[in-house]
């Protein structure tokens, strides 16, 4: 590749990018991974993790990418044979379902459209028609990253408690946890999925499974077959700080300063400047006159957005011209809207001259790869930015004004 000058502008929706808090946190020595130090440690990281998960009960962590905590998922909660029901909202969901059938399970997917969020209202129509509760678990996925659909979790908790059926309810929150608000166990979830490269603002190689006690009695019963992925051993060695086999050390510093900085900042004040963010670049495909993925203004995630190229254009060639002539790269469209579809991703440790200078680059890059669109969307994001200041921004004008 050419020399280039200059930060790489990287804008997938995750990996995200890593602060440089994070990175130092992470530069350090190795240490005894069954000593009194990383004890202390990895106690300090499972309270944090609590209070990111909104929960009281235990928070597995999986040295595995975000499939592997969807392989513990099932595995520790179901067994061969088990009906659950699903919901397509995207490439994710729809991967997920696939790794149930190879495990033996029944899939109920219920179809979409990749722009429209799971169906409570149908997923109660089933539960109700299910007299014989044989669907032993509703599964969703809370931030859909293929397509920037968010759906709603409290609505199918509402929906599984109105329809009187045992179900577990197991929720995907890869790029939803610390970007867009999440309440395990108010909102009654008995297994959440996360992963350490999104809102978590980590390199990939952490994933977890937040609990529920509906879980860990599950899990006395069910049969598929487990063994790296078994929760009971976690469990157990985790109250003393430790771990059943070598936890990724280093990973684990680097969650330490993550989960730090997420409580300074406030998790609040996270979800409000996520959401900002994610809707001056809203504004912005607007004002290019192009679509957003999702369909239904109600259901934007805040993690990313999914911009729809015109018939004819090739949103790959688009990434591609975007990346050669201005370093940033952007999501791919993935499963079915490949090609169709790219990505631009603004969750983590993300501020506003890093999303104006991404939107420029894509504005640039539009016009670069002739695709027909109009100008002023990048003026379109800097007037809600700059009209809309919150957090860190408006507190030194309220400290002069003494206000
Ligand atoms: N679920 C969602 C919503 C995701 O965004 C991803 C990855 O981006 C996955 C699952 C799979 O996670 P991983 O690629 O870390 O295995």
């Amino acid at each position: 590749m050419a020399f280039r000058s200059g930060r790489h502008s990287l804008q997938i929706p995750g990996p995200s990018n890593i602060p440089d808090r994070v990175l130092r946190a992470m530069d350090q020595p190795i240490i005894d991974h069954r000593g009194p130090d990383f004890s202390a440690l990895a106690k300090s990281v499972f309270g944090g993790l609590k209070r990111v998960f909104k929960t009281q009960q235990p928070v597995v962590i999986y040295s595995s990418t975000g499939t592997g905590a969807w392989e513990g998922a099932m595995v520790n909660t179901l067994s061969p044979g088990d009906r659950v029901l699903a919901f397509e909202t995207g490439q994710f969901s729809n991967l997920w379902c696939v790794l149930g059938e190879k495990h033996g399970l029944k899939v109920d997917l219920v179809p979409g459209d990749w722009r429209h969020p799971a169906d409570a209202a149908e997923a109660e129509k089933r539960l109700v028609a299910d007299k014989g509760h044989a669907i032993k678990a509703v599964m969703m996925v809370h931030s859909e990253t293929s397509t920037g659909v968010l759906s709603p979790v409290l609505a199918m908790r509402q929906a599984l408690d109105r329809a009187k059926h045992p179900a577990l309810l197991l929720v995907d929150t890869i790029s939803s946890l610390a970007v867009n608000d999440f309440r395990h166990d108010e909102w009654g979830v008995d297994v959440a999925i996360s992963g350490s490269q999104k809102g978590l603002m980590l390199p990939p190689g952490l994933s977890f499974n937040a609990l529920s006690k509906k879980a860990v009695e599950a899990n006395k019963k069910a049969k598929l077959p487990r063994a790296f992925f078994e929760w009971q051993p976690m469990i157990d060695t985790n109250q003393s700080g430790f771990f059943p086999y070598t936890p990724a050390t280093m990973l684990i510093f680097g969650l330490n300063e993550s989960l730090a900085m997420l409580e300074e900042e406030g998790l609040d004040n996270v979800f409000a400047r996520q959401e900002r963010l994610a809707e001056a670049t809203r504004r912005a495909v607007r004002a290019w006159g192009l679509e957003i993925q999702c369909a239904d203004p109600k259901a934007y995630a805040s993690a990313l957005t999914g911009i729809r190229m015109p018939d004819g254009v090739n949103a790959d060639e688009v990434r591609k011209v975007i990346l050669e002539r201005f370093d940033l790269s952007l999501g791919a469209g993935l499963g079915k809207v490949a090609g169709k579809v790219f990505r631009i991703g603004h969750l983590g440790w993300f501020n506003d001259l890093m999303l104006t200078g991404a939107l420029s680059g894509v504005e640039m890059g539009l016009a670069a790869a002739g695709v027909p669109h109009k100008r002023g969307g990048v003026d379109a994001a800097m007037e809600y930015l700059g009209s809309n200041i919150i957090g860190m921004a408006a507190a030194p004008r309220a400290a002069a004004t003494g206000r």
